[in-house]
């Protein structure tokens, strides 16, 4: 899976498309359709409301028992309008039996007390009889502010603990389901008495989302880092020291909107990019310059200048402050020249270097500047388009950025094949480029429209015929992972590919509206960040295998119109996402066709071996391997990454397989990145596939980066331990074993 960032606004509709995929992802779901009476043949309920002869009997009597509390679907129990209505009849009945009176005060009280008691249980709650309507209403509003499935099982857990250990102070309930919270994500329990236990609870609750979402997967380093009394003085605290975990210096002096900002960039690059703006920051910062636009703009100048603009060119661009209020009337001119800045770097980044030679110079020929250079690069790449396909393809309706990423992948499509699909109608086109991706690749490449290939109805709505920009990106990405014109044996004859455009509506775990002031991770919008068109789905890509281990993956039109921002240099952010979710084919799934169990075993070990060389791990510091029990996690804040500087992207950072996919567009499109990030990494996935590089090659590649023979030998022995040790270390239990 891909998600489309800059789609969403807020850090809350981020987690809801999040936790959307990881229902789709999982098997074992359980779904609360009932609140108050057995329903025949649903195993989920284990108690019966039919006997109560007092109103503390009534509320106990509700008391539901999952499964495991993990696999809760709590989303769609949480949106059930019905549910909720048929709820509120049955309990005004039930209360109705011990009050004669329907319009007395303690009728509407005790109404109160079971409907609350009633949402509790639904979330798993073994509510006591102790608790009063005032009570029971305060811990409802606990847990409808949380909005992660994570949180609310684990929360649910502790509070279960307590009531039955006899707690009965529900502040003291709230207290230790936060500090459940935290000593799960890795803080000490000392720590917790020490440092947080006399903070509200609102901002223990505040903290813990900032550190979910801005630390990705190290929320324990910086809980045991942060220092502060207030949510306030957390969040600065905390922002100062994941920005110095960066090698930010000087991160005092900044305010806590440019920390933030800061920040976010580094979220949205890849790892050469970011050793770039990290040193133009730094030194901006040395210099005494504190404006984060001033900042940003320079650090993406550093950018353009890395991938060959020279300052001449960069001068020659230069417009003043007067021409830019005048140009964008609304905003700060220096606001608006860091996202002209921004729209300049994105638009050159995803070009090849012969194709960004030619744009430069029509840049400097024409005597663009920064207000026109959008407009000026947008028509050059139509004509490039053009030229390219022999003017058989409509661009009208393309962006400049959807314009360079096309012009990029055509440019690099083998000449002769170029040549011999672009002739006739755009649909013939596609059929002819289908044709020869799937004769060439192996892969099948789904041709319906409004069919999903492995019959999923919730996605069929969305298929879409091909567009032909979509195919250049899909044939060069396949071209990128064979070896000598052929892929990865684990993908022939058992992957299929369709495009998408859209996405059904993610079941949001919060009900209601939620105003953007109240999110205290803050809202995305960064300068720039909504400068180019972006897709209708919200998602790049995604990769589902199916019951036999036959891997499906949608291609969506947001990765059409996207920056390449942590991507490789050069590199469509489309042909990466599509390596992407093939990486996720490789590395999930197990032997295609194997029966179910051992395929299963064999994607935990898989799994474990990954999360063995950057040191993945569940709570208790037991080795990732994407399941909990019963329960398979994606993107469980509490599965923590201990060398997040070996993951190539923050996306990466947000689960094992996520580093895993992000990882594999390095691995085949820019070796030296990779190998830079982790030679372990480098190693083990190149066996994965077979030897994608020779040993003479991964010999070079280590060579530029300065790695001798004996330390290449020395990072294999090592990740040859570690694979050893994995399974093992993640308590998996092997057949054999
Ligand atoms: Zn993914």
């Amino acid at each position: 899976l891909k998600l489309n960032r800059s789609h969403s606004r807020n850090q809350a509709q981020f987690q809801a498309r999040l936790e959307a995929q990881r229902q789709a992802r999982r098997s074992n779901i359980e779904e609360v359709t009932d609140l108050s009476t057995v329903a025949a043949g649903n195993s989920l309920f284990k108690s019966s409301v039919d006997n109560f002869s007092n109103i503390d009997e009534l509320v106990v009597a509700g008391n539901q028992s999952f499964e495991n509390l993990d696999n809760v679907d709590f989303a769609t129990f949480r949106n059930n309008k019905k549910l909720g209505r048929k709820t509120l009849k049955e309990v005004e009945k039930q209360v109705g039996r011990l009050h004669a009176d329907r319009t007395s005060p303690e009728f509407k009280r005790d109404l109160s007390r079971v409907l609350n008691a009633r949402y509790l249980q639904g979330h798993g709650i073994q509510v006591e009889a102790h608790l009063d309507a005032k009570e029971m209403r305060d811990l409802r509003k606990y847990f409808q502010k949380e909005t992660s499935t994570y949180n609310v099982a684990d929360a649910a857990r502790s509070m279960n603990a307590s009531l039955e250990a006899g707690l009965e102070d529900v502040g003291e309930i709230k207290l230790e389901a936060e500090k459940y919270l935290f000593t799960e994500r890795g803080l000490p329990a000392e720590q917790f008495d020490e440092r947080f236990a006399n903070l509200k609870i609102q901002d223990l609750a505040k903290i813990r989302d900032f550190s979910d979402a801005w630390s990705t997967s190290q929320g324990g380093k910086f809980l045991r880092l942060t220092q502060g009394e207030s949510f306030n003085q957390h969040r600065e605290s905390m922002s100062r020291e994941m920005l110095a975990s960066y090698g930010y210096q000087h991160v005092n002096s900044v305010d806590l909107d440019t920390a933030l900002s800061l920040l976010r960039d580094i979220d949205s690059e890849g790892p050469r990019t970011n050793d770039t703006i990290r040193e133009s920051v730094n030194q901006s910062l040395a210099e005494g310059e504190k404006d984060y636009f001033v900042l940003n703009t320079r650090a993406n100048q550093a950018v353009l200048r890395d991938i060959g603009v020279t300052q001449s060119e960069l001068d020659g661009l230069e417009v003043s402050d007067k021409a830019l209020a005048k140009a964008y009337p609304d905003d700060e001119p220096r606001e608006s020249r860091a996202v002209r800045t921004k729209v300049l770097r994105d638009l050159l980044r995803a070009l090849p270097l012969d194709e960004r030679a030619v744009a430069r110079e029509q840049l400097t020929e024409t005597g663009a500047n920064l207000i026109n250079s959008e407009a000026t690069l947008s028509a050059h790449f139509g004509e490039r388009i053009q030229e390219l396909t022999g003017n058989s393809v409509k661009i009208n309706k393309m962006g400049a950025m959807q314009r360079a990423n096309f012009t990029s992948a055509l440019s690099k499509m083998p000449k002769a094949l170029r040549l011999e699909v672009f002739t006739g109608p755009s649909k013939e086109i596609a059929n002819q480029l289908e044709k020869a991706i799937e004769s060439q690749f192996g892969i099948e490449v789904h041709r319906q429209a409004g069919t999903a290939p492995d019959g999923n109805k919730s996605v069929a709505p969305f298929v879409k015929d091909w567009t032909v920009q979509g195919l250049v990106d899909l044939y060069n990405a396949m071209n990128g992972m064979a070896k000598r014109g052929k892929l990865p044996e684990t993908l022939i004859g058992n992957s299929t590919i369709a495009y998408v455009e859209g996405a059904s509506e993610s079941p949001s775990m919060s009900v209601g509206p939620q105003p953007i002031v109240t999110d205290p991770v803050g809202p995305w919008d960064r300068p720039g960040a909504f400068a180019h068109d972006s897709g209708k789905s919200g998602y790049y890509g995604m990769c589902a295998p199916d019951s036999t281990g036959h891997d499906t993956v949608y291609f969506c039109d947001d990765a059409l119109k996207g920056t390449n921002a942590d991507s490789a240099d050069t590199i469509t952010v489309g042909e990466s996402t599509i390596i992407h979710e093939f990486g996720h084919a490789i590395q999930l799934g197990g032997t295609p066709g194997a029966d179910t169990e051992t395929r299963t075993k064999e994607q935990q070990v898989a799994m474990a071996e990954w999360s063995a060389l950057s040191r993945w791990s569940e709570p208790d510091e037991v080795l990732a391997d994407g399941v909990m029990g019963t329960f398979e996690y994606y993107y469980d804040p509490t599965v923590q990454v201990g060398k997040r500087r070996e993951v190539a992207t923050s996306y990466g950072a947000s689960d094992p397989c996520e580093d895993f996919a992000e990882y594999a567009p390095y691995f085949f499109k820019a070796p030296d990145v990779a190998m830079e990030l982790s030679a372990e990494k480098f190693l083990y996935l190149n066996e994965m596939v077979g030897g994608f590089y020779n040993k003479e090659q991964v010999r070079q590649v280590g060579h530029q980066l300065g790695l001798s023979r004996s330390d290449l030998q020395r990072a294999e022995e090592t990740m040859r331990q570690k694979i050893a040790a994995a399974p093992g270390e993640a308590q998996i239990k092997l057949r054999s074993a």
